[in-house]
């Protein structure tokens, strides 16, 4: 049988697995993501890791149907590089073009790691039989993939559906992107330690609890702060309360924009705190939704959902996909 090179460009670690062409997992390898280096380090990495893989798992070059990429963006999708990423000390580098020589084939995909994640759902999860649904991660960031009509959305540059920098508060908190009130600016595990500190520091300035005593110690991590939660603190509450709505308002945005039936949920912050981040929502998004409402699921993949959709993008590609590459499938 034929397999699939996949990988998870991540701002924090590097996925590399083998899966064979039903969707079955062979063998996936984890590292740090290089944070310096030139263009070609982290493609450098990336290969290094798989031929170690194939060479210990017997495999044969000529069995490898064709590699899939879901990363870290903004991408440049024709070009396969990503393009002044904020989140990596390496900021732009180059995919397709170094795997493409690496690997020697042409059929290279690489798509942002959400598109690869509501892909993955769509092949081998719970968007099997669903023509419109939607994959939302929570971890360092907020991000989204879309599938509308049985059909992947990816933009023009490969960059549709950046939920993230939807406007929860038009007077907000500001991003890390630079826009004001972005639902990433907030709910993100690099936007909760900003957000707590800010309210703290503005908002619950005259009290004094566990919570405020690590935020005047830089001590605070999502965490910490979703502990404090479970612990009653109050005013880690109160933070927990108005966290609460920003994401209704994220999710009710994503479900007015593109009514989906399904939406999985994925990233490590939202699965680690699924009962305080996303059970809420089902009370919380009447308030703001005007279509009929979608199921929500957390993602049956955990932490293999982007490195599934990549191996998915290979299997069963998406036909615009193709065009973008000018494969004729
Ligand atoms: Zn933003």
């Amino acid at each position: 049988m034929k397999y699939v090179v996949a990988v998870d460009v991540g701002a924090t670690n590097l996925r590399v697995g083998t899966y064979w062409v039903d969707g079955r997992l062979i063998k996936s390898v984890s590292v740090r993501t290089p944070g310096s280096g030139g263009p070609d380090t982290i493609a450098e990495c990336i290969y290094d890791l798989a031929s170690r893989l194939i060479s210990e798992l017997g495999l044969n070059q000529h069995q490898l149907a064709g590699v899939g990429v879901g990363s870290i963006g903004p991408l440049d999708i024709r070009r396969g590089e990503v393009v002044n990423t904020p989140n990596l000390g390496i900021r732009s580098f180059r995919l397709r073009k170094p795997l493409t020589e690496f690997f020697k084939t042409e059929y290279v995909l690489v798509v942002n790691d959400c598109v690869a994640g509501v892909w993955g759902e769509k092949v081998f999860g719970y968007g099997v039989n669903i023509d419109n649904l939607v994959y939302i991660t929570l971890s360092s960031g907020v991000g989204g993939g879309v599938v509308v009509d049985g059909d992947l959305l990816i933009g023009k540059d490969g960059n549709a559906h950046e939920v993230g920098h939807i406007v929860v508060r038009y007077d907000g908190f500001r991003c890390g992107c630079g826009g004001l009130g972005h639902w990433e600016a907030y709910a993100s595990g690099s936007g909760i330690p900003r957000y707590v500190k800010y309210y703290v520091e503005n908002i619950a300035t005259s009290r004094k609890t566990k919570l405020t005593e690590f935020v005047r110690e830089s001590l605070i991590t999502p965490e910490l702060f979703f502990k404090l939660v479970r612990e009653g603190d109050e005013v880690a509450v109160e933070i927990y309360n108005e966290l609460c709505r920003v994401n209704a308002a994220g999710f009710a945005s994503v479900i007015n924009v593109y009514d989906p039936e399904l939406v999985v949920v994925g990233g490590s912050l939202a699965l680690a705190n699924y009962d305080l981040i996303i059970q809420p929502l089902h009370d919380l998004l009447t308030n703001y939704v005007v279509n009929r409402l979608p199921k929500i699921l957390p993602t049956q993949f955990g932490g293999e959902a982007v490195l599934k959709g990549a191996a998915a993008l290979v299997i069963r590609p998406p036909k615009k996909l193709l065009r973008i590459y000018g494969f004729n499938h």
